[in-house]
């Protein structure tokens, strides 16, 4: 008989940590506060309740090991956060983290021996709500920022992440290693729940860039100044905006440009703008386009200044490539998924996820599950438990291959 997750203690599990932090309707975990400890004790708790040997990394990632048979093999390792953003729902992260815990409960349970260990992961502010860089802890562990870098990141007001890491007790040591990585996570956003399909085989995280830019015209009197003669900063920002997404749609694929941001100056009823602070976020999953995508809007910035005459500063702030899992963790969920009969899609993560990080340093893929509404970091984020439950299902399943089979060899 094959094994199936526990519904029943999975949702539990999940529904007692979504009442860590909880503050009204919405849940506050903001990463090393008060409850982001708490929710770290009852996971740990859970973790030597099962006899696993915890380990705590320099930035506070933490992991649970069972070990396998054979001690020379990295761990199979499962996981995500269990950090949230302010007004938080209960599934974002938390399913990733729990589902590894259930994984490891079951495999307990019923006494299966794993050639490879079994590593539940529980990563260090994925969410950046509180520090910056967001997914630091699977950054730091994968080598891709220092833990130095990391620790001097500080908050509004001003206490840094070594202080707090200290002071809730989780400033590590321990150095682990993973040989494959699985992240299940709900969507966060509307194709699945909209569709109707359970499972989503995400076989990459799309890129994205970040641009903080000002146009600088002339402010000059809103009656007296003739159109002709206008410098008019907004003008152009207002042009802008209309032409990004003119650029989106034609380079198509999912392409997405916004801009979010955009600050006139004076900011007076009644003077011709002299200034335009926006920001530009441009977002696509494939390679080559993301770069094309990159140099077209970055262009399209300068061109629409110079058109109006107007001077322009760029500054790119963020550029996040395009993330392709490895094809055959991709295959391994999208085979489970079919054994488990459920209807999936393979598809791209529109957020940034640790997987993401982790992929630069073993064979990783992910699983999604809906969303209903597309609705997270709300209160109102909601995932059905079949649906969780099917996730971690999928999950259970690569898990069980990956460390118990002998052959295979998936880099
Ligand atoms: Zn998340």
């Amino acid at each position: 008989m094959k094994l199936q997750i526990d519904g029943d203690r999975l949702w539990g599990t999940l529904m007692e940590m979504g009442q860590v932090g909880r503050d009204g309707d919405g849940v506050n975990r903001l990463a090393l506060n008060d409850a982001n400890k708490e929710g770290r004790d009852l996971f740990t708790g859970w973790l030597r309740d099962e006899g696993l040997e915890i380990q705590v990394d320099r930035i506070g990632n933490i992991f649970g090991v069972r070990e396998g048979t054979d001690r020379d093999e990295p761990p199979v390792m499962v996981g995500s956060h269990l950090d949230t953003v302010r007004e938080a729902g209960v599934f974002d992260g938390a399913l990733g983290v729990l589902s590894g815990l259930e994984i490891v409960r079951l495999l307990n349970q019923e006494d299966v021996e794993t050639r490879r260990a079994v590593a539940v992961a529980a990563f260090t502010n994925e969410e950046g709500a509180r520090f910056q860089p967001d997914m630091m802890g699977s950054m730091v562990f994968t080598g891709l920022l220092d833990a130095e870098k990391a620790w001097a990141a500080s908050d509004d007001d001003g206490v840094t992440v070594k202080d707090e890491l200290q002071r809730i007790g989780y400033l590590g040591h321990d150095e682990l290693d993973a040989g494959h990585y699985l992240e299940l996570h709900v969507e966060q956003g509307p194709v699945l729940h909209s569709e109707g399909v359970e499972v989503g085989v995400v076989e990459g995280v799309q890129g994205m860039a970040w641009w903080d830019g000002e146009y600088t015209g002339e402010a000059n009197h809103a009656g007296t100044t003739p159109l002709h003669l206008r410098r008019d900063a907004l003008l152009a920002a207002s042009e802008l905006c209309l032409r990004l997404r003119e650029t989106a749609e034609r380079l198509g694929e999912g392409s997405v440009a916004t801009m979010g941001r955009l600050h006139p100056r004076p900011d007076i009823r009644n003077v011709v703008p002299g200034g335009a602070f926006f920001t530009v976020d441009f977002r696509q999953y494939k390679r080559e386009l993301y770069e094309e995508g990159q140099e077209t809007v970055a262009e399209l910035i300068r061109d629409v200044a110079e058109r109006h005459g107007l001077e322009h500063s760029l500054t790119q702030t963020v550029d996040a490539k395009p993330v392709m899992f490895d094809p055959g963790m991709v295959d391994l969920v999208e085979s489970k998924t079919k054994e488990l009969r459920l209807s999936y899609r393979v598809m791209h993560s529109g957020a940034g996820h640790d997987a993401q990080f982790m992929s630069h340093i073993c064979p990783t893929a992910m699983v999604f599950v809906p969303s209903i509404g597309g609705r997270s970091h709300c209160p109102e984020e909601r995932t059905l438990r079949a649906d969780c439950v099917n996730g971690a299902n999928v999950l259970l399943r690569c898990v069980l291959e990956l460390s118990t089979g002998f052959n295979r060899t998936s880099q």
